[in-house]
């Protein structure tokens, strides 16, 4: 499609997009005179479905009215609560009911998940990460390396070519054939958080299985976004959070995968509580431990049911939507983003996000030569939310959920007068 950068183009866009009238199921943030925010930063935390709020009323009413009954007799009895999740978000990642749960946070999945899959001996314990990954992420390495008696050092960086911002999987591919019998574990971000670049997860697995290290994903920039194909990429294991693209409300629950080939595996070492206790047996409280089979066996707490009701809200409408067609928006969106931007015509600014469609999801992360934070400053008080990350990126996420092409022609104009 040939796109052009006029306002009435934008909302031709808008007219033709079948999934527009998405938007009006979301609370869009506003100014004090009413006016919608641009709100780009779903890639942080998502917004708030207007369903939500019932979902939630829902289990505080169970609660109040049923006490300690709910466990059974709540609507939704909260006993099996996260299972009303586990196909949803299973569909969403490209897994096999079997391989997903929802438990815990993001950063505290990653660690329950080394001290089964991070197995290092005295001459195979190196970890590969990105240069650019989340902070949370190295920091979780560091600490499982120091844990082993290793040094936070013992880290292996996969980095962009020098001037280059992008990774090249052929550099992957250099550093475990160089030092594979060294690595014990690849711990990657599907989607990278900074440059937006979505790398090839299957091949990554088959990279890191070669030479027998452990390929674990971090999808939190992943999951709602893009798809993995979790289940066909053989990864061994992954992990994400739900408070940004999957819109759960701030510090929600996070989704974990462990694939089927280790679902059986009652010999991986790890972390028990009655959680992932056999549920037949749960309650006699008196058998010796018996884990559960898949993901499920790593859960160790009852989970909260208020934090999932929020996440079963937000499942039920992607699942309603059907993630393929939103991926499809989320494609000419980002596309029409794109290509405004490079309208601009100026030489002061650059997108870092891979051009091909299929190598990011939604988000552009949009250098801007000489910027500095103040740039982020004057976008706040033009209603644009935005991310800022030094030195002088901007990361935007038009989310195909709830943006508009009217949303993304309006903050590129404004960013033009900026300039
Ligand atoms: C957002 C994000 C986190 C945050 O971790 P929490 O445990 O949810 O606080 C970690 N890693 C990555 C890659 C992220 O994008």
């Amino acid at each position: 499609m040939k796109f052009k950068s006029t306002l009435a183009f934008a909302q031709q866009l808008d007219k033709a997009d079948t999934l527009a009238h998405l938007r009006n199921q979301f609370h869009i943030p506003k100014d004090k005179d009413g006016n919608d925010w641009l709100y780009f930063t779903g890639n942080s935390l998502g917004l708030q479905p207007k369903s939500t709020k019932e979902y939630i009323s829902q289990e505080l009413e169970d609660w109040a009215n049923l006490g300690v009954e709910g466990h059974f007799e709540a609507k939704n009895p909260w006993l099996n609560y996260h299972e009303y999740l586990t196909a949803k978000m299973a569909k969403i990642v490209g897994a096999k009911p079997l391989e997903v749960v929802v438990m815990n946070t993001l950063t505290t999945n990653l660690h329950l998940l080394m001290v089964s899959f991070y197995r290092p001996t005295k001459s195979k314990y190196k970890i590969v990460i990105e240069s650019d990954a989340f902070p949370s992420d190295r920091y979780a390495v560091q600490s499982q390396l120091k844990f082993h008696g290793f040094s936070s050092d013992d880290i292996i960086e996969w980095k962009p070519r020098k001037g280059e911002e992008l990774l090249n999987i052929e550099d992957l591919e250099e550093i475990v054939s160089t030092q594979g019998d060294e690595i014990a574990m690849l711990l990657i971000g599907g989607v990278n958080y900074y440059t937006g670049q979505f790398l090839d997860i299957k091949k990554i697995a088959a990279i890191g299985h070669s030479k027998n290290c452990i390929v674990g994903i971090d999808l939190a920039h992943g999951a709602g976004n893009i798809q993995p194909n979790l289940h066909d990429s053989n990864v061994d294991f992954a992990a994400w959070c739900t408070y940004k693209y999957l819109n759960s409300g701030p510090g929600s629950l996070a989704g974990l995968f462990v694939h089927e080939k280790h679902s059986k595996n009652k010999d991986l070492p790890r972390f028990a509580g009655w959680w992932n206790h056999n549920k037949e047996t749960r309650f006699n409280m008196r058998m010796p431990f018996d884990v559960m089979e898949g993901a499920e066996g790593w859960q160790l707490s009852n989970p909260p049911i208020l934090s999932m009701a929020a996440i079963k809200a937000s499942l039920d409408l992607f699942d309603a939507i059907g993630f393929e067609n939103l991926r499809e928006k989320s494609e000419k969106l980002t596309s029409y983003f794109e290509f405004l931007i490079n309208e601009i015509g100026s030489d002061d600014i650059k997108i870092i996000t891979p051009k091909n469609p299929k190598e990011r999801g939604c988000q552009l992360s949009i250098q801007v030569k000489n910027a500095d934070k103040s740039l982020h400053r004057k976008l706040t008080e033009n209603n644009i939310i935005t991310d800022w990350r030094e030195p002088d990126v901007i990361r935007c996420a038009p989310v195909p959920m709830y943006n508009s092409f009217t949303d993304v022609y309006r903050m590129v104009s404004i960013l033009k007068g900026l300039l």
